[in-house]
């Protein structure tokens, strides 16, 4: 861009909220084919809410691992309650800083169950937390997390499947309190997030130019899948269970075509995607290493504004060549 027309965008964009770092980038973004959102705290609010404990024991069929049968601890717990499944939960997300856990936690205030603190936590990134509590060994996370600590996650499936698909973010609860390490399943938690107000009419503007628009997320595919439908994305569209290191690959995929994607995202997980696509675009109260590794900042948190980032470019370099 030339210097007249790099000082128009950037003022224009400055005056609106959108931040362009230096004049090439406005080039770039007049050039952008494909919009790719990240999903928690982009195209939602990313403010979780706890909405749904529930008790799910393991399979007492005889063919799981059955508490009662070998000595179950569980079995003898007359506290096998929402309350106590509750309480494991937000003992074990006490120590994390994720939204999922911090809603856990909050969530468990409010009902006035009380908990410990965790007396040791691991955080396990994209999965969930392990955690030491005053009850035992605690897992709070997705199906991976649970299955990669041998528990059969089957009983509670259908009230996994029934969470996800009204686009909540369900995750698995598990003890090991007997010493012998072997986790059982004991219930399901589910926090919600909102879909922002302006996610809608954005994604149908978008679109309507002709831009094509993603989505990508952590969440599992269900959860992420009724997210998209609420916002008019896609479903083929929707790259879901993408771990923290996989943002960026995610991204060079949909590049792969040739295509030159946008990539709209608000936190650290999503700065090697921001890096690695054509335009990176850190939006709202983005986290600074989000803001660092993009080309452009949008100040508002409104993905509506990242229709204004290319009119600003296109309005820019039209008027002075
Ligand atoms: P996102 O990309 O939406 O920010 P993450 O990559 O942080 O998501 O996490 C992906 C998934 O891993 C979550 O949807 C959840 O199922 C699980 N998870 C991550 N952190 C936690 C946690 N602290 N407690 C429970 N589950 C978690
Ligand atoms: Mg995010």
């Amino acid at each position: 861009a030339t210097p007249a027309a790099t000082m128009v965008g950037t003022t224009i964009g400055a005056r609106n909220g959108v931040l362009f770092k230096g004049g090439d980038v406005l080039e770039t973004v007049r050039d952008i084919d494909t919009v790719v959102f990240d999903k928690t705290g982009t195209l939602t609010e990313g403010a979780m809410e706890l909405t749904d404990v529930e008790v799910v024991g393991p399979a007492t069929d005889g063919s799981g691992p059955d508490a009662a049968a070998d000595g179950g601890t569980l079995e003898e717990r007359p506290e096998l309650t929402e309350a106590f499944v509750l309480e494991l939960a937000a003992s074990a997300e006490s120590g994390s800083e994720h939204p999922l856990a911090e809603a856990i936690v909050e969530g468990a205030r409010e009902r006035g169950v009380d908990f410990a603190d965790a007396e040791e936590f691991e955080n396990v990134p994209g999965q969930g937390v392990r955690a030491t509590t005053e009850h035992g060994e605690v897992l709070v996370g997705n199906r991976k997390l649970l299955e990669d600590n041998g528990v059969d996650t089957a009983p509670a499936e259908e009230r996994m499947d029934a969470l996800e698909r009204e686009g909540k973010t369900a995750m698995l609860v598990a003890l090991a309190d007997d010493g012998d390490g072997d986790y059982r399943l004991v219930g399901v938690v589910a926090d919600a997030d909102t879909v922002k107000d302006s996610a809608t009419r954005a994604v149908s503007d978008l679109r309507e130019r002709g831009l094509d628009v993603w989505m990508i997320t952590g969440d599992n595919g269900r959860t992420a899948r009724a997210v998209a439908e609420q916002v008019g994305i896609d479903p083929d569209n929707v790259q879901a269970e993408v771990l923290p290191e996989e943002k960026a690959a995610a991204v060079e995929e949909i590049q792969r075509d040739g295509s030159r994607a946008m990539m709209v995202g608000d936190g650290v997980n999503d700065a090697p995607a921001l890096a690695t696509a054509t335009v990176g675009c850190a939006i709202g109260s983005g986290t600074d290493v989000a803001i660092e590794a993009a080309d452009v900042t949008l100040l508002r948190d409104d993905p509506a504004d990242v229709l204004k980032t290319i009119r600003i470019s296109e309005a820019s370099l039209r008027k002075i060549k």
